[in-house]
């Protein structure tokens, strides 16, 4: 970085300083105030790193936070298995990357390839890091560059209020409207903001800023990441919107389609064909079985609902009443809590569908839909109980899929923590509060002032957690 380090990067004086910003209702000052930490008191007092959203006391050349996400937000990233709505994330990855060089980072953006990302918009993942040139170690912070469709009709009759493009203030001001604002392109706004008020040669150890593509619908991006098994960090925070409380427990997913093959014939006689669709039921009441054998021997009590669970989603088959039933479709979505081996419980469903396909002499085919592990890490490790103790509120659950476990099997320590709020994710006049930007700031400011600033080296996961994913 080639900046001058400001009043609000971190002090060479005494490790422990740190400066307060005051925000006083619409007008903002910057008042340096000192707070001396002791160790172990980081979360309670820590109010210290400086938001400073829009106003003075960053390097140079960087739009304020609402500007980026502005940006962000008016590049369409949308991804999606349906080529009619799928786009390429590369625009927003060339501004991350633009200003992540204005920071001095070195960047790295790589094309996503492979199986998941054939046939589909161009990928890309992005990589920028700050600090000491030390490959694999340090800080990682993460998000995915993409979002979800939008809802395009009027707002009558269910559509946006505003323009999913563009980002509107709402609340009175106090949230900004737009697609991806929550989900999760304000991340990367707060930062690079902070980020910026960092001086790199403060960092003893690297940050780097991490921007996946296609998290949305099949999380190549991250995929392609731990298959290149190139080691990223010692510990990642996943930005997704959490409410800023520490995440450390997902369920994983399993989506499969399933379709039965038999012969046409005239429904009057049973014996002229093979019915896909009488298959079908025997197929159900297989994977009933699966389910009441899966709920009886594993369960977490940390979610809820504890048990893991299967939804049978959509049945497509048959096209006549007086036809028998060539061709019947499943899909089907199961959520699995950790400790259960993702692959291994589709292989146990298929084989039991296959012997029951065989037995009744239909064809079976199966299709990888999604399929993403469950995620645990120790509610005790360092980043978890740092981020805990910096954001006041317990390490928590939650049933949505990220791209945690992939970090997690290359050996990182993670949390999932970012500002915005999941139940305004995924639909209409989706929004993120300003007063949550603004807190995310100051507790990633103080994340990475404990992990890569302070004298006092943090334990990383390989040493914690026995290097075990
Ligand atoms: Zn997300």
């Amino acid at each position: 970085m080639t900046q001058v380090d400001l009043k609000f990067c971190f002090l060479s004086v005494r490790q422990n300083f740190i400066l307060r910003t005051l925000d006083l209702g619409s007008a903002r000052w910057s008042v340096p105030a000192c707070v001396i930490l002791s160790p172990g008191f980081l979360g309670q007092v820590f109010l210290g790193w400086s938001a400073g959203f829009g106003h003075t006391g960053r390097m140079a050349h960087l739009p304020p936070v609402e500007r980026m996400l502005s940006e962000l937000v008016a590049v369409p990233s949308v991804s999606s298995v349906d080529a009619r709505l799928d786009q390429s994330n590369r625009g927003v990855v060339d501004r991350l990357a633009g200003w992540s060089e204005t920071l001095g980072a070195r960047v790295t953006v790589e094309k996503v390839t492979g199986p998941l990302a054939a046939g589909r918009a161009d990928m890309w993942n992005l990589m920028a890091s700050w600090g000491p040139d030390m490959p694999g170690r340090g800080l990682v912070l993460s998000g995915h560059t993409d979002t979800v469709p939008f809802d395009d009709r009027p707002a009558a009759q269910g559509g946006w209020k505003s323009d999913p493009f563009a980002v509107t203030p709402v609340q009175d001001g106090a949230a900004l409207a737009g697609l991806g604002t929550a989900d999760m392109k304000g991340f990367f706004g707060v930062a690079l903001d902070v980020m910026s008020r960092v001086s790199a040669d403060r960092l003893r150890q690297p940050v780097t800023l991490l921007a996946t593509a296609d998290e949305e619908s099949s999380m190549a991006g991250a995929r392609a990441l731990m298959d290149g098994g190139l080691p990223l960090g010692d510990w990642v925070v996943v930005g997704e919107p959490t409410g800023l409380v520490p995440i450390h427990k997902h369920k994983g997913i399993v989506k499969d389609r399933i379709v039965l093959r038999g012969s046409s014939g005239h429904s009057s006689d049973p014996r002229l064909g093979r019915s896909a669709l009488e298959g079908m039921r025997e197929v159900l009441n297989g994977i009933d079985a699966f389910r009441t054998e899966i709920q009886a021997k594993f369960r977490d009590v940390d979610f809820d609902p504890p048990e893991p669970t299967v939804n049978l989603g959509t049945i497509h088959g048959g096209d006549a009443p007086n036809r028998i039933c060539a061709e019947c479709e499943l899909k089907i979505d199961i959520r699995l809590v950790p400790g259960m081996d993702s692959e291994a419980m589709r292989q146990d469903l298929r084989g039991r569908i296959a012997a029951i396909a065989g037995r009744l002499g239909l064809e079976v085919e199966f299709h990888e839909i999604f399929v993403e592990p469950p995620f645990a890490a120790k509610v005790n490790s360092p980043l978890v109980s740092t981020a805990a103790s910096l954001s006041g509120a317990e390490p928590a659950c939650v049933c949505f899929g990220t791209e945690a476990p992939f970090f997690r099997a290359m050996d990182m320590d993670v949390v999932i923590w970012g500002p915005g709020d999941i139940r305004v994710a995924h639909r209409v006049d989706e929004f993120v509060e300003r007063a949550t930007l603004s807190r995310a700031g100051e507790l990633l400011g103080g994340l990475l002032h404990r992990f890569c600033v302070e004298e006092q080296p943090v334990e990383t996961a390989r040493q914690v957690l026995g290097g075990q994913p």
